[in-house]
């Protein structure tokens, strides 16, 4: 059985990145949030966009001031006050100081800001109590960045702060990634949709549901294709075509070595190449990943991938956050940051696996005086029990061939995206 590391490794590697040429839109600033920057973005501007005051005082020729001081305070002329956003009208000559608030442009011949508090104002006239440093209080022209430079690159999800970066450089549209397609299936006899009344045997097919939120998390768009039977021909068909409508399908069932578990048949009689068919993980050891390459048709589409995960509900979530999850990333033009975020914690029980398999252990992780703290979630551990699963935000990793991690030893924990943790 494939360990999970190399399985990570392998599915990555095969993993292509959308194309930044064909798979690009392009947005108004204010829908980009959260999306993929598909190109770097340079600035138009220098910024500041010209040479302005960061308080509130008076504008001076340092040149004029350069002996002042409490006791032999220097006295100018103030010929003019510029408030932020107006521009200078007059140049400031020998002898002469111009009122400037917080923002405000320099006028020509100012070198330098006194702040109002080293000031003391008499009618036109203003004493300078302080001399300033050369260019003190002014930020400088193209002193943050200057036209041409490179503001951000792409491969960047754009957060408030890049928002805020393209906003200030007067970029309006927006190349991100176009977001990926995801179809979703759920295969089996016993499943059942939420609303349908429940026949002994049957099940509700929740995996459909958290899959769809996963891939809504993960910003793709879910295409849920609903429930399949296990029957080869339905199961093929329903295959086709969402290997022919998404650029990832995720299936959940039908992947153990049941009698009734036919997916990696029909995707080999499909023409997929699989590349994997388990990983020694738990839970989730039937894992099958597989490839479609595009029809030749469609030559310029990259090939369509293929995870068929375990039905377990449990194993299906866990597989998406350790496998899917990093692939999705990766696919949808993240340039970096796609494998999860670990942590180091400490567990104040024993951590118990069975060593043939690396064992993920549900749990609450929460930041304590000295690091992070994993409780294990309480009640039965089975991969069919959901719900000590939920209102769990972290995995702890039980190495393969490990059989007990002993209460307080250092354990390597996966934070779930987006599950934030708790402060002491
Ligand atoms: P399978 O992998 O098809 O053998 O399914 C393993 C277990 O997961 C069985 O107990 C199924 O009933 C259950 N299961 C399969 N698919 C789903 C689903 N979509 N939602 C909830 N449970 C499921
Ligand atoms: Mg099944």
């Amino acid at each position: 059985m494939l360990p999970v590391s190399e399985a990570e490794t392998q599915i990555l590697n095969l993993t292509q990145p959308l194309d930044a040429d064909r798979d690009v839109e392009w947005l108004p600033l204010s829908a980009a949030a959260g999306r993929i920057l598909a190109r770097p973005i340079s600035s138009s501007l220098d910024f500041p966009h010209w040479d302005n005051s960061s308080m509130d005082g008076y504008a001076v020729r340092r040149a004029d001031v350069a002996t002042s001081s409490p006791d032999t305070p220097i006295a100018l002329t103030v010929i003019e006050e510029i408030p932020a956003g107006y521009r200078p009208q007059q140049t400031l000559q020998p002898g002469q100081a111009a009122r400037i608030l917080t923002g405000a442009m320099m006028p020509p011949g100012a070198d330098a800001v006194v702040m109002q508090e080293e000031t003391r104002r008499e009618g036109d006239r203003v004493y300078i109590l302080a001399a300033p440093a050369p260019h003190q209080f002014v930020r400088r022209r193209g002193e943050f960045y200057r036209a041409g430079d490179r503001l951000l690159p792409a491969g960047i999800r754009l957060g408030a702060a890049e928002i805020a970066v393209l906003a200030a450089a007067q970029c309006v549209n927006i190349p991100v990634y176009r977001r990926l397609r995801v179809a979703i299936l759920s295969t089996g006899d016993e499943l059942v949709s939420p609303e349908q009344p429940l026949q002994p045997g049957q099940i509700v097919d929740s995996n459909q549901y958290a899959l769809a939120a996963l891939v809504a998390e993960a910003g793709a768009e879910p295409l849920m294709l609903g429930i399949v039977p296990d029957q080869p021909e339905a199961l093929q068909t329903a295959i086709a075509q969402a290997v022919s409508s998404a650029d990832v399908v995720l299936s959940s069932g039908g992947v153990s070595v049941g009698d009734y578990d036919y997916v990696d048949r029909l995707l080999e009689s499909l023409g997929a190449t699989i590349h994997i068919r388990a990983i020694a993980i738990k839970p989730g050891k039937p894992l099958t990943f597989a490839t479609f390459n595009a029809a030749p048709a469609a030559q310029a589409q990259s090939p369509t991938a293929y995870f068929g995960l375990p039905g377990n509900p449990v194993s299906a979530l866990v597989t998406f956050w350790r496998f899917v999850l990093p692939a999705l990333r990766k696919q949808s033009g993240l340039s970096a940051g796609w494998g999860p975020a670990w942590l180091w914690g400490r567990s104040p029980h024993d951590l118990k696996a069975d060593g043939k398999r690396e064992t993920y252990l549900w749990g609450t992780l929460r930041m304590t005086e000295d690091g992070y703290e994993f409780s294990q979630s309480p009640g039965s551990f089975s991969s069919g029990n959901l719900i000590n699963l939920a209102q769990t935000n972290a995995l702890a990793q039980v190495p393969l061939g490990q059989t007990q991690i002993v209460a307080g030893t250092p354990i390597r924990v996966m934070q779930m995206d987006a599950r934030a943790i708790a402060l002491p």
